[in-house]
């Protein structure tokens, strides 16, 4: 028989940003290294159902799932450092808690009890996790919980998780605390106060860590540590350290380094093989060794924002890793495009546009798209950059000039981007977003084919709008290649220009399954080609490897 699933609990304290996701995600690829069936998943204290309605500016990237969940951008690390995927179940927020017990208690199934936080609430949470464990027939399970001890909001999730041991065994279960150790330059050491008192509002609550991670800028000394455990009331051993590192995925290393994942493995008494860290070591060797850089601008509203495009910058980063060379990012704020004009790429290998949500910055991205058409540099458009690309091919080659997207305006003479005539019917009733993953047919002798090296493949969605197919003879005819589609209902979903070296867009978010040691092809395919463009700017030979093929195809 089956044993059942063991957790691990990981709060943060002191400060938010601390890269408790990083954290957990490491120590779940070390587990799952070590033959541990480790699940991850995060409960958001936020009311919003799910982040899919939050700006990019209060929470970053929207990670879609499979299952087409609109989800925490830590579902990305957990995908990228557990190659596994995430779904619905694995990012539960307050939101959805308190909408389904609201929901039974209209529906009558508490007769007529008194409906509270604790136990209605917490018990909701408890099953949240309790199930997810039991459906993925999970050793462990590793919960992060979103947000700084302390908060009001988190209460009712730490709550929750309190209890568990008392479901699940209390040697089943542990309790992590990922803290700062801020460093004062001008007295010169590591200040542990904020860690004792945010361990102290753990305890108050009734959860004693049994372990810390202390994510420091500098080491800690053996001193600092005794300190730490003595205050916190943690055995030294269990007390370890985060020091800032180039690349996220020198984490696992670093953690397992210090016996970290020993130290989960003895704690729940897991039965677990030898570590293997060779993929994470090899991985990092080869950055280290990486030559030479590749330019590519990414053309967007939140490029500000480190956190909006995460997975895009993840995979390109992991291209460059497959490639041997280093990706410096050029990103370039879409609406002053619009006002400076394309000086800006000039300077660029490859030009990459994102997805996003209206109007704003539009007539800049068109500005990019036709720059990267008629000098030839290539192109990556993603879901709105694939619009856009072809928005800007009808207006200047088609000499369709009002080509527009009915997003952009509603009453536009030429729609080539345009909601579907069911999605028109239900449009009133909302949840009418194209989310999650879809089977798409690739047609072959295009560059998408030769890309991917497979014609059928399943990518994820997030979008409303669709390419019209009123347009797609027309824009054929001009040079404009249609190389993908869903064949249910004949969409668009990839495009291409015949002639150019390298532009492609899909109407899908291919950033979602690029992983570091498995990175996705048309990132890949991207960056051969920008590669190469830089080599012949350079004057310099031409790689051989052209649209450097995939180094294994996406599930
Ligand atoms: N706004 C566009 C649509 O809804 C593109 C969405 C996206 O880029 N994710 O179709």
């Amino acid at each position: 028989m089956r044993k059942p699933t063991k957790y691990v609990f990981i709060t943060g304290g002191v400060a938010s940003s601390l890269g408790k996701g990083i954290a957990a995600a490491g120590l779940g690829s070390l587990l799952i290294g070590r033959g541990v069936n480790a699940e991850l998943m995060k409960l958001d204290p936020y009311l919003n159902v799910d982040p899919g309605t939050m700006s990019p500016f209060q929470h970053g990237e929207v990670f879609v799932t499979d299952d087409g969940a609109e989800t925490d951008l830590d579902l990305g690390h957990y995908e990228r450092f557990l190659d596994k995927p995430t779904s619905r179940a694995h990012n539960v927020t307050a939101g959805q808690i308190y909408e389904s017990v609201i929901r039974k208690e209209r529906r009558g199934d508490y007769l007529g009890g008194t409906v509270q936080v604790i136990p209605h609430i917490t018990d909701e949470v408890k099953r949240r996790i309790m199930s997810l464990g039991r459906d993925k027939k999970a050793d462990v399970l590793l919960v992060e919980i979103g947000g700084t001890v302390g908060d009001i909001e988190s209460l009712p999730f730490l709550e929750a998780i309190r209890q568990i041991p008392y479901d699940a065994g209390k040697e089943n279960c542990i309790f992590l605390h990922v803290t700062l150790l801020p460093y004062l330059s001008a007295a010169g050491e590591l200040k542990t106060k904020p860690t004792q008192h945010s361990v102290k509002a753990l305890r108050e609550i009734g959860i004693q860590p049994d372990g810390l991670i202390c994510r420091t800028e500098i080491g800690m000394d053996s001193g600092q540590r005794r300190k730490i455990a003595m205050f916190c009331n943690v055995p030294e051993s269990g007390v370890f350290q985060s020091v800032n590192v180039d690349v996220i995925y020198e984490v696992p290393l670093m953690l397992h380094d210090q016996g970290f994942d020993d130290w989960v493995v003895r704690q729940l008494a897991l039965e677990a093989g030898e570590a293997r860290i060779g993929d994470w070591e090899s991985l990092v060797e080869r950055i280290r060794g990486s030559r030479g850089t590749v330019r590519i601008a990414v053309v967007g509203k939140y490029i500000e924002l480190q956190d909006a495009y995460i997975s895009i910058y993840e995979s390109l980063q992991a291209a460059g890793y497959d490639h041997g060379v280093h990706i410096e990012t050029v990103r370039i704020d879409s609406e002053k495009l619009e006002e400076e004009g394309t000086g800006a790429l000039e300077e660029v290998d490859g030009i990459l546009i994102p997805g996003g949500f209206g109007q704003r910055g539009i007539e800049g991205k068109v500005m990019a798209a036709d720059f990267a058409r008629e000098r030839k540099v290539p192109y990556f458009g993603i879901c709105l950059g694939m619009q856009v690309a072809l928005i800007a091919f009808a207006r200047s080659v088609c000499g369709i000039k009002d080509a527009n997207s009915t997003e952009f305006d509603e009453k536009s003479p030429n729609p080539i981007v345009d909601l579907m005539l069911d999605q028109k019917a239900v449009l009133n009733l909302g949840g009418t977003m194209r989310l999650g993953a879809y089977p798409m047919k690739i047609f072959p002798d295009t560059l998408a084919a030769k890309t991917y090296g497979q014609l059928e493949v399943s990518e994820r969605h997030r979008h409303r709008y669709e390419v019209n197919n009123d347009y797609r003879a027309r824009v054929e005819e001009m040079g404009m290649v249609v190389s993908g589609v869903f064949e249910e209902t004949d969409l668009v979903e990839m495009i291409e220009l015949r002639g150019h070296p390298w532009y492609l867009g899909c109407q899908f978010h291919p950033e979602f399954q690029s992983r570091p040691l498995r990175p996705h092809p048309l990132f890949n395919g991207f960056v051969g080609a920008a590669l190469n463009f830089s080599r012949e700017k350079a004057g310099g030979e031409r790689s051989k490897e052209a649209n450097h093929a995939p180094s294994q195809p996406v599930r």
